[in-house]
C-alpha cells in the first residue's frame, strides 16, 4: 500500500523574501497578515489541538508556504525554523517543508535547512523554457532548477516541483518540453496549476490591454490530461492539479480557467478517452456495461454524467451501464459486450491521447 502523504500544517508567509514581483502574482506583503516567528509556536499548538482524531496518527509536517523561504534573510529563516524545533524534538511534528525559488538554494542554505529539520523543498519551477520564465519576470533560468534539484536530491531532500501552464509565451509544445525535462530530473512530486489573471497582478494590465489571453478551461484540461498521463507513466506523483480553491481566489480571479475540481475534470477526460478507445470496435445499437474500481466511478461518469451521455451519442448506443469491479485496480476500465470483454489501464492511454 502506498504511504499517505503527510498532514500539512500550513503557515503562509506571503511575499516573504521576494524582491521583485512575478508577472502572475498578486500577493501582498501586508505586515499584519504575515505570521511573525513568535506566533509560529501557538499557531502549531492550536492546529494540533483541532486535528480530527482519525487523522492524528498520520505524519505531520509544518509547511512554510508563500514567497521564497530561502530568499529571506538568514536570521529570519532561522527564527521561523527554530520555533518548530520543540515539536520536532517531542515527536508531535515529524518534519518541515518549505517552498522557495530555485536560485536561492546554495550549499550553505541546504546545510542550514537540513540541520533545522526541513525534509521537503518545493521549488517554484513554473516552466523549463527560459523565454517563458523571462516574460513572467521570474528572475531565474531553467538551469537553476536543474542544479537545485540535483543538489537537493544529493543531500537527501524530498523535492517537489511547482509548474504553471499558460504563462505568456507558453505553448502545448513548450509544456511538453518542460515535462520531458522535469521527468529527467526525477522530482518526488509535482503540482501543476493554470495561469489565472488575478486582480492586482501585473498580468492584469496585459490582459486588460489585450496583450495576454489565458487558456480556456477546455485547453487546460487537454494540456493537463497529457501532462498527468506522462508523469504517471514516469511514476512521478502529481500532488495537485489547480490551485486550492478559496473564497479569496474566486473573488480575485478576473479571467482564466479557474475550476474548483480541476483534477476531477482531468481524470474524467482520461476516462472518457479510455471508454472511447474501448468502444471503437463496438457495433452500434448495443447495450454495453463498463466495470471499474469504486474510486473511479465518478471519473467514468464525468460531471453530471456528461461522459456517458457523450459516449451514448457518439457511438449510437442503446444503453451504457456502470458497475463496480471491486477487484479491479484503480485506473482500469473493462468493457463487457455481447461479444466479450476488453480492458485498458490509464497508463496505456498515453499512446492514444490527443
Ligand atoms: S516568488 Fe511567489 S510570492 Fe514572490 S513574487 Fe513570485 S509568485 Fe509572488
Amino acid at each position: 500500500m502506498t504511504k499517505k502523504p503527510p498532514l500539512i500544517i500550513p503557515i503562509f508567509l506571503p511575499f516573504a523574501g521576494c524582491r521583485s514581483r512575478c508577472l502572475f502574482c498578486n500577493q501582498k506583503a501586508t505586515p499584519d497578515e504575515v505570521l511573525s516567528p513568535f506566533a509560529v509556536r501557538p499557531f502549531i499548538e492550536a492546529s494540533l489541538r483541532t486535528l480530527p482524531s482519525h487523522r492524528s496518527h498520520r505524519e505531520k509536517q509544518v509547511a512554510f508556504y508563500g514567497g521564497s523561504f530561502t530568499a529571506m534573510e538568514k536570521e529570519d529563516q532561522i527564527s521561523y525554523l527554530r520555533e518548530v524545533q520543540p515539536f520536532l524534538s517531542s515527536g508531535l511534528i515529524e518534519s518541515v517543508r518549505i517552498s522557495t525559488r530555485p536560485d536561492r538554494l546554495d550549499e550553505e542554505t541546504l546545510a542550514r535547512l537540513k540541520a533545522l529539520g526541513v525534509k521537503t523543498v518545493e521549488i517554484g519551477v513554473q516552466t523549463m523554457v527560459d523565454e517563458v520564465l523571462l516574460r513572467s519576470h521570474r528572475g531565474h533560468r531553467a538551469e537553476d532548477t536543474r542544479m537545485a534539484t540535483a543538489h537537493l536530491k544529493q543531500e537527501g531532500f524530498e523535492v517537489g516541483h511547482q509548474l504553471m501552464i499558460g504563462l505568456p509565451g507558453d505553448t502545448f509544445a513548450r509544456f511538453q518540453e518542460t515535462l520531458d525535462r522535469i521527468i529527467d530530473l526525477e522530482p518526488d512530486f509535482v503540482r501543476i496549476h493554470p495561469t489565472l489573471v488575478l486582480r492586482g497582478s501585473p498580468l492584469e494590465t496585459l490582459w486588460r490591454d489585450g496583450i495576454y489571453a489565458p487558456l480556456s478551461l477546455e485547453e487546460t484540461v487537454q494540456w493537463l490530461k497529457s501532462g498527468l498521463l506522462k508523469l504517471e507513466r514516469s511514476s512521478i506523483r502529481v500532488a495537485r492539479l489547480g490551485l486550492q480553491p478559496t473564497g479569496d481566489l474566486e473573488r480575485d480571479t478576473l479571467a482564466g480557467p479557474f475550476h474548483p475540481a480541476l483534477h476531477h475534470l482531468v481524470d474524467s477526460a482520461i476516462f472518457f478517452d479510455m471508454a472511447r478507445h474501448l468502444l471503437q470496435n463496438n457495433p452500434k445499437g448495443f447495450r454495453v456495461l463498463f466495470l471499474c474500481h469504486p474510486g473511479d466511478v465518478s471519473n467514468l461518469r464525468g460531471q453530471r454524467n456528461e461522459n456517458l451521455l457523450k459516449l451514448r451519442e457518439a457511438f449510437g448506443l442503446e444503453e451504457i451501464s456502470v458497475q463496480i469491479g471491486e477487484d479491479l485496480p484503480r485506473g482500469s476500465l473493462v468493457l463487457k459486450t455481447k461479444t466479450g470483454n476488453t480492458s485498458i489501464h490509464r497508463k496505456e492511454l498515453v499512446n492514444h491521447a490527443n
